[in-house]
């Protein structure tokens, strides 16, 4: 357990992981007080370090591709701002597509971006083996090089500069902490219960990740997210392998690519996937104890070996995994809870919470401060549902959001 933690704050953020540090540090940033941020474990120890760390310019709608745009921006200078030191990759990316449909989707995107001002070229194969020379272009009928993506090699890295900017701020991060109620008086937040102690605040974030709509009701709200499995692996070193080369995005199997660590990090979506909530399982249980299914990955490089054949020519130097927090209609929970004043949540990362992260406590600061984000997300808010699914139809609609990540128009995946 932590020692004791202040009787008092302005804001508790529940959860120090990508979203919760993110807001921590644009909280002490916009003057929002004193701000505490406490985690049941150790900070930065959950969902966030197993990221793949990829960050991706083409979206599904404009909103989500300016709030890419903002996050990569924020990232670049983030160094400069805080002092922190924080190495991106800016490798650029190709979504790369082998059936004539995905190919179609890929033309489409690439319109719609372009017009939504994403740097973009459609290629053709041979581009894209020189771009990215562990490609091989037998099987690709469309790929679009989008120069402006990037990746950060460790997720650690951004996890532990948000926390020393939060920290040269003046926020407290307390781990060993677990928020066991929060206090509401009236339909107003008061404050937080936790075995070092209460803290008394007026502000609660819920960025408590797969744990989020169980501390929500700890103050009698809903926060609608399904818990889901993800998984991915990095390779030995390959001889050659450039951290420079850009990420590939392989469409048709939902599989992505990038350079790791002089290998290949594989990661993917799987048409099966894994929903697993934490509310049901022991209380002690944590990211160490996601079941992490090998067989799931082999199946994904089965799919692309033939374009990226290095995968098979050398072993595996980690596998990992953890949950992403998924919504009923994919896109992010952020803003206020309706129905108590004061609690505000930062969830439902549907998979990019790591690279949105930036971006997004960055406006949820602005809003819980200033009153309102300079940039309109409230399309995000959680007060969007005007009604409760049943649970069945909550996690159905999440397995179609997990298996549809490279294709919001419902275009089903390659089998
Ligand atoms: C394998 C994998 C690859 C991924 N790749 C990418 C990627 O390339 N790009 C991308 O954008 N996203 C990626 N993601 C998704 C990304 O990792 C998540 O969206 C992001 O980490 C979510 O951050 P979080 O802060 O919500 O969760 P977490 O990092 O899990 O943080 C939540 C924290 O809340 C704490 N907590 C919970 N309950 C309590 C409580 N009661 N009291 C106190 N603390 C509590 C937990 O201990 C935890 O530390 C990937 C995810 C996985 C698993």
């Amino acid at each position: 357990m932590g020692g004791r933690v202040p009787s008092q704050a302005d804001v508790v953020v529940i959860g120090a992981g990508a979203f919760g540090l993110s807001t921590a540090y644009f909280l002490a940033r916009e003057g929002a007080g004193r701000v505490v941020v406490l985690d049941r474990y150790a900070p930065r120890s959950q969902t966030s370090p197993r990221a793949a760390g990829l960050f991706k310019l083409i979206q599904g709608d404009e909103l989500r591709t300016r709030l890419a745009r903002l996050a990569i921006d924020t990232v670049l200078g983030f160094s400069e701002e805080t002092g922190a030191p924080l190495p991106v990759e800016r490798s650029g990316s190709l979504l790369i597509a082998r059936t004539e449909a995905h190919a179609a989707l890929i033309l489409r995107e690439a319109e719609q971006s372009r017009r939504w001002g994403v740097e973009l070229e459609l290629v053709a194969a041979t581009e894209v083996c020189r771009l990215a020379p562990y490609v091989e272009p037998d099987e690709i009928r469309a790929a679009c090089w989008i120069p402006g993506d990037v990746y950060i090699e460790e997720p650690a890295s951004l996890l532990e500069a948000y926390q020393e900017g939060a920290a040269k701020r003046g926020a407290a991060v307390c781990g060993h902490v677990p928020v066991t109620g929060i206090r509401v008086r009236a339909g107003e937040v008061a404050g937080v219960v936790t075995p070092s102690g209460k803290i008394a605040a007026p502000v609660v974030v819920d960025a408590a990740g797969a744990w989020a709509r169980e501390v929500g009701r700890l103050a009698g709200a809903e926060v609608p997210i399904v818990p889901m499995r993800h998984q991915l692996y990095i390779t030995d070193p390959v001889l050659g392998m450039q951290p420079s080369y850009p990420i590939a995005r392989i469409i048709d199997v939902a599989v992505y690519v990038r350079p790791a660590r002089g290998g290949i990090m594989l990661g993917g979506f799987e048409s099966d996937p894994l929903p697993l909530d934490p509310a049901g399982r022991d209380e002690s249980f944590s990211m160490d104890d996601v079941p992490l299914d090998f067989a799931v990955l082999e199946r994904l490089t089965g799919q692309v070996e033939r374009t990226v054949p290095d995968l098979r020519r050398v072993g595996v130097q980690e596998h990992r995994g953890g949950l992403f927090t998924m919504t009923a209609d994919g896109l992010f929970l952020v803003g206020p809870v309706p129905g108590v004043r004061g609690l505000w949540t930062l969830t439902g990362c549907n998979g990019s919470g790591f690279s949105f992260s930036p971006a997004l406590g960055r406006l949820l600061a602005e809003w819980i401060v200033h009153g309102e984000p300079s940039l309109d997300i409230r399309a995000l808010s959680p007060g969007r549902f005007s009604r409760q699914l049943s649970e069945d139809d909550l996690v159905a609609a999440a397995v179609w959001q997990y298996t549809h990540y490279y294709s919001p128009e419902g275009l089903e995946l390659e089998a």
